[in-house]
């Protein structure tokens, strides 16, 4: 569902974020009526205008560079900034990324002066007042902020790796190493969810993350050999063009 324009990219929101948030307002209500209710719903859309923030930081970057961004879309999992071509130079695929945790931690620095770390963090509890609200906010930030910077894909971390190595190997290559380290980072997370902390669920995760790694590596390598290709293409029609016509043609005459 398309939400509103900012600065012409559409957000739009998926159909299972109103499951999502008829989920958290029966929790709010269950716990504590209508005030329960009110700040189920009120933390978590600040939480996912925050994810739209970060969308906006990459998106906002990549405007910057002439790079067209057709929408944001948002889901239960997060948020996704949809360019129209994804750049090749590493500079820029850099400040693209990083631009959206830069976000996070922007938000977490504002809040920090005005409302205060909050205590016994990470494990902290918080009040339901506008302090506790403001602290939640700065909690959720800085997981997300890091959370993103673990080196794997679909994560900006995997980019930022992709990136750094990029500047020194082939792109491919270098999505070739970056998904390899999101792929081994992924089997020992899954390991561990499974084996030290019994939750399937977090393992299932982990698949996931494992699945986006290949893809990311698969859609790079399509898209290097489709530019080949048309390379290729480009290189015998050009080379034809120049090639003078063969002597015995006859010369063509008008009538
Ligand atoms: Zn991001």
């Amino acid at each position: 569902m398309n939400l509103f324009r900012i600065r012409g990219i559409q957000l739009a929101v998926h159909f299972s974020f109103f499951l999502l948030l008829a989920f958290a307002a029966q929790e709010g209500w269950q716990d504590d009526g209508w005030s329960g209710l009110l700040w189920g719903v009120g933390t978590l859309v600040a939480f996912f205008t925050c994810v739209v923030l970060h969308e906006l930081g990459h998106s906002f970057t990549a405007m910057h560079f002439g790079i067209g961004v057709r929408r944001i879309l948002l889901m239960p999992i997060g948020g996704m900034a949809e360019f129209d071509d994804i750049p090749r130079q590493p500079s820029r695929e850099l400040l693209i990324t990083l631009a959206g945790p830069a976000v996070n931690f922007l938000i977490v620095a504002v809040l920090w002066i005005a409302v205060g770390f909050p205590a016994g963090w990470p494990l902290s509890d918080f009040t339901a007042d506008a302090t506790g609200f403001a602290q939640l906010l700065l909690h959720w930030n800085l997981i997300m902020g890091c959370f993103n910077l673990v080196p794997v894909f679909p994560m900006d971390g995997g980019r930022i790796l992709r990136a750094l190595l990029a500047t020194r190997m082939q792109y491919l290559r270098a999505t070739f190493w970056a998904a390899s380290v999101g792929k081994v980072l992924a089997v020992i997370g899954a390991l561990g969810a499974l084996f030290l902390f019994h939750t399937w669920l977090t393992a299932v995760l982990f698949a996931f993350i494992f699945y986006a790694g290949e893809m990311e590596y698969r859609a790079v390598r399509r898209r290097e050999i489709e530019d080949a290709h048309w390379r290729a293409v480009l290189a015998r029609a050009y080379a034809a063009s120049l090639t003078p016509p063969p002597a015995e043609d006859p010369p063509v005459l008008a009538p």
